[in-house]
């Protein structure tokens, strides 16, 4: 299998793909909905309903980055989702197979998960943006029993949304707010523009008892919203550890970790949250 799943809560399904990336299938009483598709290697639509016994009905993107958007092909002819500002970044990605083959594999021995293989034939082709529909800040979807509420949080990429789960007090912070946020690329805001982000992100805490990601153990406690603030005034004060870093993908730029960690990439003071950025990202 290409797809291994678990039930988060009985309306929320967390499928991960090849790449250990996790989509979220959300099961309303009217219509279901899959929030990100993944590297795009192997067909989740089948898994989903070969496995699951449930269809799709409408897609989102939290934003355009290969391990998020490059299965959004096999759900072409459903409403797909996504900001605006990510658009151009997706067909960067999403069309860029190699990187997405080496993203998997590179993914694979990291992680040392005795993972089925894949051939080329499993790679599917990118789907262009222009096939997406605009997602705006506040947007809601019904799905019955379940709301969702797209909250646009720029700063991983500018196009970058998370998702709260209303009723069920359900944050998704993709890869907007995590245990190493990337503002290397071109697409990442400063760390100035990014703590702004986050402080909007705070506006809704009360509203939140959990938060899920898409990468690694995909749950972080609540406190990581203000552990990441106080990495980004660190950096912005020059106070942060400041750790000679590599990027995953090629940067002009000399890259730093902001808080100093062990091997299993686990701050030395054991809270959760860092973020990892290059020189011209500060401010
Ligand atoms: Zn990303
Ligand atoms: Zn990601």
């Amino acid at each position: 299998m290409k797809f291994t799943h678990e039930f988060i809560t009985d309306r929320i399904v967390r499928i991960r793909d090849l790449s250990y990336t996790a989509m979220y299938l959300v099961l309303g009483d009217r219509k279901n909905v899959l929030l990100d598709t993944g590297i795009g290697i192997g067909d989740s639509r089948k898994y989903i309903k070969d496995v699951l016994d449930k269809d799709v009905d409408e897609v989102i993107l939290t934003h355009g980055h290969l391990d998020h958007a490059s299965g959004a092909i096999l759900y072409q002819d459903l409403p797909i989702y996504m900001h605006e500002n990510d658009r151009d970044l997706m067909n960067e990605h999403v069309f860029n197979k190699e990187n997405r083959i080496d993203y998997t594999r590179n993914t694979l021995s990291m992680i040392k998960v005795d993972h089925e293989d894949f051939t080329e034939e499993d790679v599917l082709d990118g789907l262009s943006s222009d096939h997406t529909l605009p997602l705006k800040d506040g947007d809601e979807f019904d799905l019955g029993g379940i709301t969702l509420q797209a909250i646009h949080t720029p700063g991983h990429t500018q196009g970058m949304t998370m998702i709260l789960f209303k009723e069920d007090r359900i944050i998704l912070f993709g890869d907007g707010c995590g245990v190493g946020v990337l503002l290397v690329e071109d697409c990442c805001s400063t760390v100035e523009e990014y703590r702004k982000t986050l402080l909007k992100v705070k506006t809704y805490e009360d509203r939140y008892d959990r938060i899920i990601r898409n990468h690694g153990t995909c749950e972080s406690p609540k406190e990581l919203l203000d552990n990441v603030i106080d990495v980004c005034s660190d950096i912005l004060e020059g106070k942060d550890d400041h750790i000679p870093s590599s990027a995953p993908i090629s940067c002009d730029y000399p890259v730093f970790m902001a808080k100093e960690t062990d091997s299993n990439r686990r701050r030395l003071d054991g809270k959760e949250g860092n973020i990892i950025y290059a020189e011209n990202k500060i401010r």
